[in-house]
């Protein structure tokens, strides 16, 4: 009742809003990670650690867009950029910009397995790429990617997310031909792995494998730290690519992404979020010389190339937003700062959780923080179907304390993830941890 009559009281031009939203806005909520219980807030403004709705209300911001504002929300030396090109250019010529090459060298210089960078639009177009440049590549069609990982939306990629009341896929409207090459592992199970290679050897071979180097969905489902090793080792015994999705942890987890992190090398990169620091489209490939090359094209191009398009991809806004945000990553040591935030809220709401005894596991990968219930965790093990009822009840449970930790001023990833940037003091931290508990109790 305490969180329903908050959002009563405090949040009553959201509540107008959103009436107006859920006449011409199915679900009333674009964004897929836009809050809607009991009804969506509409944001009004933010800077760096904060976030203000349009009732005024102030939020200490954890969810960071879903992740791209590592600088922290509204980065004024990367805005103060953009506008300048903005004013100077526009934002989309169509051409070719001098800042597509600067990004492309940037990215390079922090991360060398992306010899050649190509700019998309989104995640979800970078994984549709990637994997269409493996199969060019390979020859080969079968992709094998780990249970439970997010890729984005594209139809062979929301194969196996098993969500309530949806079967196999979370989404209608995909026809069974779309996944048919699609095939999934579930996460550290590499005997299972082994096989599934082996098997795809005898009908054709398997392109790629894909792998968030987190484990699945940023880490919500760890892997063994030698995991992203051996799924190397494998790929190369069966002549299949590896491709690692670092939507969410490139740049974040460290300037050398989970590569660097983990010292693996993989054959192909696909970014998002950080890329651009939260400015505008935020997708691409990167990888080895040999294998983007396929992607070499333009109008008059006559090579074999792997298609992939965008009318807005690569346009100058988004790569001197992706410059200047990966440029200030560095200059300021962004993904140290915000991982020493986020150790330190880890470390406060484990012993919040112990305290209070609930069950809970918290854990942290630098600025990703999950707080989640130890039946999620469960998933990580192997095949426990029949747990599946029990984890998804436990989802919309978390959902719920995502609602009451909005009504005490936190705004989170669906109340189980929370992203750190830059921004986070101590004592931004600290006043969280106050609120956490004040909610957990
Ligand atoms: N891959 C991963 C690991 C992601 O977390 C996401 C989005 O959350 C995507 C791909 C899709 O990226 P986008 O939302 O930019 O299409």
């Amino acid at each position: 009742d305490a969180v329903l009559n908050y959002f009563e009281q405090k949040c009553q031009r959201s509540k107008q809003l959103a009436a107006r939203t859920a006449e011409v806005i199915p679900g009333g909520v674009q964004h897929n990670l836009a809050f809607n219980y009991p009804f969506p807030i509409a944001a009004d403004r933010c800077d760096g650690a904060h976030l203000w709705d349009v009732d005024g209300n102030q939020y200490i911001d954890f969810l960071q867009a879903g992740g791209p504002t590592l600088l922290g929300s509204n980065y004024a030396p990367v805005r103060k950029k953009v506008h300048e090109l903005l004013d100077h250019c526009g934002p989309v010529t169509g051409l070719f910009h001098e800042y597509e090459v600067k990004l492309a060298e940037l990215i390079r210089q922090y991360m060398p397995n992306i010899e050649m960078f190509r700019m998309l639009g989104s995640g979800t177009e970078g994984v549709m790429g990637a994997i269409r440049l493996a199969r060019a590549y390979t020859n080969k069609k079968w992709i094998i990617k780990i249970g439970g990982a997010y890729h984005g939306w594209s139809d062979q990629m929301v194969y196996g997310m098993r969500l309530p009341g949806t079967g196999r896929r979370e989404a209608i409207g995909i026809p069974s031909g779309s996944t048919a090459y699609t095939q999934e592992c579930f996460p550290n199970d590499l005997d299972a792995l082994r096989r599934k290679l082996w098997l795809n050897k005898l009908r054709g071979g398997t392109a790629a494998v894909i792998v968030e180097p987190l484990g699945p969905e940023s880490g919500t489902r760890p892997i063994y730290e030698d995991y992203n090793r051996q799924v190397r080792a494998l790929c190369d015994e069966f002549g299949a690519l590896l491709i690692f999705d670092e939507v969410v942890t490139g740049f974040r987890i460290g300037m050398g992404g989970a590569q660097g992190y983990f010292n693996v090398r993989p054959d192909l990169t696909v970014f998002g979020k950080c890329l651009t620091g939260g400015y505008l489209m935020a997708g691409g490939i990167g990888g080895r010389k040999d294998v983007m090359m396929l992607l070499a094209g333009g109008i008059g191009s006559t090579s074999k190339r792997a298609f992939v398009g965008g009318t807005l991809s690569a346009n100058p806004l988004s790569c001197v937003a992706g410059y200047h945000a990966i440029a200030e990553m560095a200059r300021t040591n962004a993904a140290v700062v915000a991982g020493r935030a986020g150790d330190r809220l880890c470390k406060g709401l484990s012993e919040i959780v112990d305290r209070l005894g609930l069950p809970y596991v918290v854990y942290n990968q630098g600025s990703i923080v999950h707080l989640q219930t130890s039946a999620v965790l469960l998933m990580s093990m192997r095949n426990p179907i029949k747990l599946m009822k029990e984890v998804n009840a436990r989802k919309h449970m978390m959902e719920e304390m995502g609602a009451a930790y909005m009504a005490h001023g936190l705004v989170t990833l669906a109340g189980s993830r929370i992203y750190t940037s830059m921004a986070d003091t101590d004592a931004i931290i600290d006043e969280a941890l106050n609120r956490f508990e004040t909610v957990l109790r």
